[in-house]
C-alpha cells in the first residue's frame, strides 16, 4: 500500500469541491481543504471528511488573495506533510448577455476562477519541482472550451483555465510533475440549482445521456487523474459532460 498522500482541494464547503474532498478522503488520502466563508454547509462537508477519519485541515481561504493562499499552503503542509495532488476547483459564475454585463463582474469571475488557480499553481509548482512530484488538476467547464451564451466571462475564465494548463504541463513535464484539465458539462449543484427551470429543460434535452451529472461523476475523474493510473497523461482536457457537446 501507498504512503498516505496529501490531496488540496479548493472550493470544498459544497457541490463538486466537496464531492472530490469526500472521494479521495474514501480513498485513503489526507485532505487539506478550502473554501471561501463560514456556512452550515462547509461545516457539514468538514465532519463528511472527520468521519472518514482520514487527517484533514478544513478552514477558509480567499483563492484571489496570494498571500492568504500561501499561508494556506504553508499550514496545511505543516500540519500533514507535503502535497502530492492540488484540485483547484473554487469557482464562481455571474452570467449575463455581454451587452448587460458589468465591469465589476469580469474582474470577480477572472480573479476567482483564473487568478485563484493561478495563485494556487504558482504557490505550489516551485514546490512539486523541488521534490519532482506532484500533479494538478484544474476545473474548468464546456463553457470554456465550446462558449456558452449569456457566459463571456466565465467562459473566458475558464478557457484561460485550459491555456494555463497546458502551458503549465510543458513546463513542469521534465520534472515528473502532471497537469490535467477536467472540464464538466451541466452538473446538479447549487450553482447551477439556480437558474430558471427552462434554462434547465433545455440543457438535459441537448445531454445526449438524458441526465444531469452529478458531482461525484467529476470527482471520479480527478480520483483517475491524481492517481498513478495516470501516470502518462498530462496537458489533456477530458470533458464530464453526458454527452452535451455531440
Ligand atoms: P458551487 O457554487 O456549488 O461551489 C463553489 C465552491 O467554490 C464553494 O465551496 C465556494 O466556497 C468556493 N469558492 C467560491 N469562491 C471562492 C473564493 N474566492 N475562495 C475560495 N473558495 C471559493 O460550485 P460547483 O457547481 O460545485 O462548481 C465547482 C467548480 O466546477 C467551479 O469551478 C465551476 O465553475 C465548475 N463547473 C461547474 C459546473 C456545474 O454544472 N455545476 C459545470 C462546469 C464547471
Amino acid at each position: 500500500m501507498r504512503d498516505q498522500q496529501l490531496a488540496l482541494v479548493t472550493g470544498a464547503s459544497r457541490g463538486i469541491g466537496r464531492a472530490i474532498a469526500l472521494r479521495l478522503a474514501q480513498q485513503g488520502y489526507a485532505i487539506a481543504a478550502c473554501y471561501s466563508t463560514p456556512s452550515e454547509a462547509a461545516d457539514e462537508a468538514q465532519k463528511e471528511i472527520a468521519g472518514v477519519g482520514v487527517p484533514h485541515y478544513y478552514a477558509t481561504c480567499d483563492v484571489t488573495d496570494a498571500a492568504a493562499v500561501e499561508s494556506f499552503i504553508s499550514t496545511a503542509e505543516d500540519r500533514l506533510g507535503p502535497i502530492h495532488a492540488l484540485v483547484n476547483n473554487a469557482g464562481i459564475t455571474r452570467d449575463a448577455p455581454l451587452v448587460l454585463a458589468k465591469r465589476s463582474d469580469l474582474d470577480a469571475v477572472m480573479d476567482t476562477n483564473f487568478g485563484g488557480t493561478w495563485n494556487f499553481c504558482r504557490a505550489l509548482a516551485f514546490r512539486f519541482m523541488k521534490r519532482r512530484a506532484g500533479n494538478i488538476v484544474n476545473l474548468s467547464s464546456v463553457a470554456g472550451v465550446y462558449g456558452n451564451s449569456g457566459q463571456t466571462a466565465y467562459g473566458a475564465s475558464k478557457a484561460a483555465i485550459i491555456g494555463l494548463s497546458r502551458s503549465l504541463a510543458k513546463e513542469v513535464a521534465a520534472y515528473g510533475i502532471r497537469v490535467n484539465v477536467v472540464a464538466p458539462g451541466f452538473i446538479e449543484t447549487d450553482m447551477t440549482g439556480v437558474l430558471d427551470p427552462k434554462v434547465r429543460d433545455k440543457a438535459l434535452q441537448l445531454i445526449a445521456l438524458r441526465r444531469y451529472g452529478s458531482a461525484d461523476d467529476v470527482a471520479h475523474m480527478v480520483e483517475f487523474l491524481i492517481s498513478a493510473k495516470a501516470d502518462y497523461i498530462t496537458g489533456q482536457v477530458f470533458q464530464v459532460d453526458g454527452g452535451i457537446t455531440l
